[in-house]
């Protein structure tokens, strides 16, 4: 699934592409893509308009068009945005979703073989805000996302740590292949409740998940799955994972083999050497505000 590194990377590579360019029609031929709002609403809020800024706000990729009108796009499971330069776009294509034409000679396609991805309009910076104010946390690669702000966050909380990173109403963008590595390079077990991480280990995790997500866009995103560049291309981020994958594998630290286990759901990939497992039954500790 698309994380931020992915999503970010599709950003770079279709923003001046798109830039300046104009919106002829927005066809969306799979009406769960938008709903409840239905495809012809779509097009006809954004028709004709042109695109001033492609940008990202976690996971979701953000089509800014003139007259403040936004297209917020979500990749989910297996979506991917394919660049067609011809009139290529028009031919039958499976699992093609969205087909956005621009003007001029440029088609921006979604195609999504498991038909998750969504796209939804807002009217006005203030609708766009208030899409997101409900839905995503803080931006980690912001001035903002600190060591003292990721320890507000945390302070008193239960959940374990590896949860706690997936939840997007706290921290934006990030996803089960960032939460692992990021758990790795910090030494922290994802089942430790993120309330008793210690002062220093909340600063680390922080560097730690800047870092992971900067090696991620460095790759330019990972695709052992559906991921692909706007051209077609794979990323190669799996080729530098550290834990994630790499059950049976040895630490790239100890050469102990990786274990695979849930954690919040999700397969997860730890080091039990490096990553010490939590005690049980330990007591949620209370330390200084400051
Ligand atoms: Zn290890």
């Amino acid at each position: 699934m698309p994380e931020l590194p992915e999503v970010e990377t599709i950003r770079r590579q279709l923003a001046p592409a798109v830039a300046g360019k104009r919106l002829e029609r927005l066809d969306v031929l799979d009406p769960r893509w938008c709903a409840p709002a239905a495809p012809d609403e779509v097009d006809a809020a954004t028709r004709g308009r042109r695109v001033e800024r492609l940008s990202r706000r976690g996971k979701y990729l953000i089509w800014t068009l003139g007259g403040d009108v936004h297209v917020v796009m979500h990749l989910r499971m297996t979506g991917n945005l394919l660049v067609s330069e011809t009139r290529d776009g028009d031919l039958p294509r499976p699992h093609l979703r969205v087909r956005l034409v621009l003007e001029p000679e440029l088609q921006v396609l979604f195609v999504d073989p498991r038909r998750f991805g969504t796209g939804h309009v807002l009217l006005g910076t203030e609708a766009l805000d208030a899409y997101f104010a409900t839905r995503l946390g803080v931006e980690p690669l912001d001035a903002d996302f600190t060591g003292d702000a990721l320890r507000a966050l945390a302070r008193g909380r239960r959940a374990p740590v590896k949860a706690f990173l997936l939840s997007q109403e706290r921290i934006a963008g990030v996803g089960n292949i960032y939460a692992d590595e990021a758990l790795f390079r910090a030494g922290i077990h994802p089942l430790r409740p993120v309330g008793t991480l210690s002062r220093a280990q909340i600063a680390l995790l922080r560097d730690t998940v800047v870092a992971s997500l900067e090696a991620g866009i460095d790759a330019r995103g990972a695709s052992f799955d559906d991921f692909r560049h706007t051209d077609g291309a794979r990323g190669s981020f799996q080729d530098r994972f550290l834990v994630h994958r790499r059950e049976g594998l040895p630490c790239p630290t100890c050469e102990r083999p990786i274990k695979k286990m849930r954690a919040a759901g999700r397969g997860t990939y730890v080091c039990e050497t490096c990553q010490p497992k939590p005690r049980a039954r330990r007591r949620l500790e209370t330390r200084p505000s400051s």
